[in-house]
């Protein structure tokens, strides 16, 4: 069988370099990738001419329309993953992770963007900054697609969650990917790329496939292409500096070898449910994968007064993992993804063993199942134990990429911090601790060094989603070693595909490009109600200003009776003159009930909920005597997709409210949020 790449529309392989790929459980033979060695420049200006275009046109929630729909559609998939899966070495709960994880991802994707952005094609970020005395000049931030192509280059370990988690931020910013997934294991990733393609979900080209090399790709990427690599540090420093990629300042986002930690904090006893949680904790990320986790927990950090205790509850643990043929019954650890690999980590290994002492060997005395004599990729875990770690860099710079791990023991909580740190830079770490004390010290004197961090103790560990699981709103990434990048992390990681510009200009100019009404510009009005206005008949800028009214005592009076709240500067007349207002005011929530009193027309119509408020002020205070007047504004219209139960068709409107007084000064200023009828279902 030949494993092909998907480019230009096409399913193809080259004349170039050959890799044949094996069963990692069995050494059977599997395909071979034949690399292409041209047309890398049409590959690109097939994504960016065929595809860039056709996701720029769709809004962001069209994108995540489409991201959630392909998402089921490999969910009903994935038995075929499933049964590809179990050749590169993993288990059914390994596959789990990878496989559902990464259409999870996707999932939730698809859910952060439509919930917070916009339904545009473009971002706008934050608020309005006020740029003059008079308000005529202001500046905004937006975010719009790259016309380029971003380039994924992936790691062996993760074949379907490393592509979906980094091309769903990618095809929700508007821009097209290539993926170029780790050889030994792109069987698997090609068999997920055909089921997009056969999906015909996304518009064409929007993802491409390279198996094999990549050939001279990287000369050929220009200023609005972005890279992100996945792997070891040394190819992923070699590409970073790669002349093309500095000369046009293209971005490249790097997740590389980490050696994570995790600390056992000095509070906890082997009585202590947190000290069951450790070993099981330390165990499990040691041989989920058989350890080929870029999150794994590499380095455990113990008190010295229970290393034998930790020992030897480790080992015990480790030794009743089952190994072997990851389809059959009982089996908790497959092998690693090629002998090759193995062989990378046994020279691991072997430089771990300088100053570490081996407390469980991986090639001894495993229980395994359906594992025959030479065959597959198999290694046990392997346990050190590091006598001098504060003085011995190998453990903190060596990462045995499989089941190995180092216990390290400290002597008093310094030294655990110091230990933590010299990972250099890691992506996770966690902490075992009953003492908030202790969590609170070790978090904030390491958080500097970790890209994402947790704290286990009893009462989150039955739902904890444990210490090697990245999740689509964390970051996922971390500084120093793990290699300075940032994927994930909720709408940040879909930002890393767009381009952020400030904006400057009038108001008016800032409503038309952005779509959202800017305080100062110019606004329209009508002789019907707004809320008589169906979702597509309201325009943006559209305005009402209301009737006057005079607040009275009797408004107050009224108003504490009603709410209870009877506070002084209320009701209290000797108070209210010694406070902040040195008189008698209206409650806050008076002026915005009053408010909603002028603004509201009442009878039934297409207004269907109040969703809301948002960034609420109260900017001056209401006394009596004072007369107030609302001026409300359509500021933003968020069209909703219609779910199968839903009993309208509707959007949601943001108005911008402001409350003044007899002297035109603002005295409340608000968003109100509501649903609104719509009156197409398209
Ligand atoms: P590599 O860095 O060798 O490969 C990573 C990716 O880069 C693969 O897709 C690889 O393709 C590609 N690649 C390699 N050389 C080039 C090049 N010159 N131009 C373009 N692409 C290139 O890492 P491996 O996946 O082989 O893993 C090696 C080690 O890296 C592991 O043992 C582990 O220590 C570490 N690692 C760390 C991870 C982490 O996130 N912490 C994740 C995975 C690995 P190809 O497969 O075709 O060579």
């Amino acid at each position: 069988m030949k494993i092909q790449s998907y480019v230009a529309g096409q399913w193809c392989s080259g004349d170039g370099r050959e890799d044949t790929l094996v069963n990692s459980v069995n050494d059977e033979f599997i395909g071979n990738v034949v690399s292409l060695t041209s047309g890398f420049d049409q590959f690109l200006n097939y994504g960016r001419e065929v595809a860039g275009p056709q996701l720029r046109q769709l809004t962001i929630h069209e994108r995540a329309e489409k991201i959630k729909l392909l998402a089921k559609y490999l969910l009903d998939r994935k038995e075929e993953f499933y049964r590809i899966s179990y050749m590169t070495g993993a288990t059914r709960a390994d596959s789990w992770v990878d496989i559902e994880g990464g259409i999870v991802t996707m999932f939730s994707y698809s859910g952060i963007a439509r919930r917070e952005l916009n339904n545009d094609t473009f971002i706008v970020e934050g608020a309005t900054e006020q740029l003059s005395k008079e308000g005529t000049f202001v500046g905004q931030h937006i975010l719009t697609s790259k016309e380029g192509v971003s380039v994924h280059i992936n790691a062996f370990n993760f074949p379907v969650w490393g592509m979906l988690e980094k091309i769903t931020p990618s095809l929700i910013a508007g821009v097209p990917v290539i993926v170029k997934p780790g050889t030994v294991t792109c069987y698997l990733t090609e068999a997920v790329v055909k089921a997009i393609v056969e999906s015909e979900i996304l518009p064409e080209g929007s993802v491409q496939l390279i198996c094999g090399s990549v050939g001279d790709l990287l000369d050929h990427l220009t200023e609005q292409d972005v890279v992100t690599f996945t792997g070891s540090a040394a190819t992923g420093q070699k590409l970073k500096a790669h002349p093309n990629i500095i000369a046009k300042s293209i971005p490249f986002t790097m997740e590389a070898d980490s050696l994570n930690c995790s600390i056992l904090a000095p509070d906890v006893t082997p009585d202590d449910v947190e000290f069951d949680l450790y070993i099981k904790e330390v165990a499990r990320e040691m041989t989920v994968k058989a350890g080929q986790k870029c999150t794994a927990i590499r380095r455990a950090i113990i008190p010295v007064t229970l290393t034998d205790a930790v020992s030897e509850a480790l080992i015990k643990r480790l030794k009743g993992t089952v190994i072997g043929d990851p389809q059959k019954d009982g089996v908790r650890m497959g092998a690693l993804v090629g002998k090759h690999q193995r062989d990378d980590v046994l020279a691991a290994v072997e430089q771990l063993k300088q100053g570490s002492e081996i407390i469980l060997n991986g090639l001894e005395n495993f229980q395994s199942v359906g594992v025959g004599n030479s065959k597959g990729a198999f290694m046990a875990p392997t346990l050190f134990h590091c006598q001098n770690p504060l003085n011995n860099s190998i453990p903190h710079t060596i990462e045995a990429f499989g089941p190995v791990s180092t216990l390290m023991a400290y002597d008093g909580i310094d030294q655990a911090i110091t230990l933590a740190k010299m990972g250099r830079g890691s992506l996770t770490g966690s902490i075992f601790t009953k003492s908030q004390e202790h969590a609170r010290e070790l978090i904030l004197n390491t958080a500097s060094h970790h890209g994402r961090m947790l704290v286990i103790d009893q009462a989150c560990a039955k739902e904890s989603t444990g210490h090697g699981s990245p999740l689509a709103s964390l970051v996922h990434g971390g500084p120093g070693r793990a290699g300075g990048g940032e994927e994930l992390g909720g709408v940040r990681a879909i930002k890393h595909y767009m381009q952020r510009s400030a904006i400057q200009g009038s108001p008016t100019s800032l409503m038309a490009i952005t779509n959202q009404y800017v305080r100062g510009a110019k606004t329209t009005s009508d002789r019907v109600h707004p809320f008589r206005k169906y979702f597509e008949e309201l325009a943006i800028g559209e305005s009402l200003t209301t009737h006057r009214r005079t607040v009275t005592e009797a408004d107050i009076v009224n108003f504490g009776c009603l709410s209870g709240d009877h506070f002084y500067a209320h009701f209290d007349e000797i108070a209210a003159k010694d406070s902040f207002f040195e008189k008698r005011v209206a409650h806050g929530y008076f002026v915005i009930s009053a408010a909603a009193g002028m603004f509201v027309d009442p009878g039934q119509g297409p207004v269907i909920a109040n969703y809301g408020i948002d960034n609420l002020r109260f900017v001056e205070p209401v006394g009596i005597g004072d007369t107030i007047q609302v001026k409300l504004t359509v500021k933003r219209k968020i069209k909703k997709s219609k779910k199968p139960d839903d009993k309208y068709v509707t959007g949601v409107v943001v108005w911008d409210v402001e409350v003044i007084n007899q002297n035109n000064e603002a005295v409340a200023i608000y968003d109100i949020l509501t649903l609104v009828e719509r009156q197409n279902e398209a």
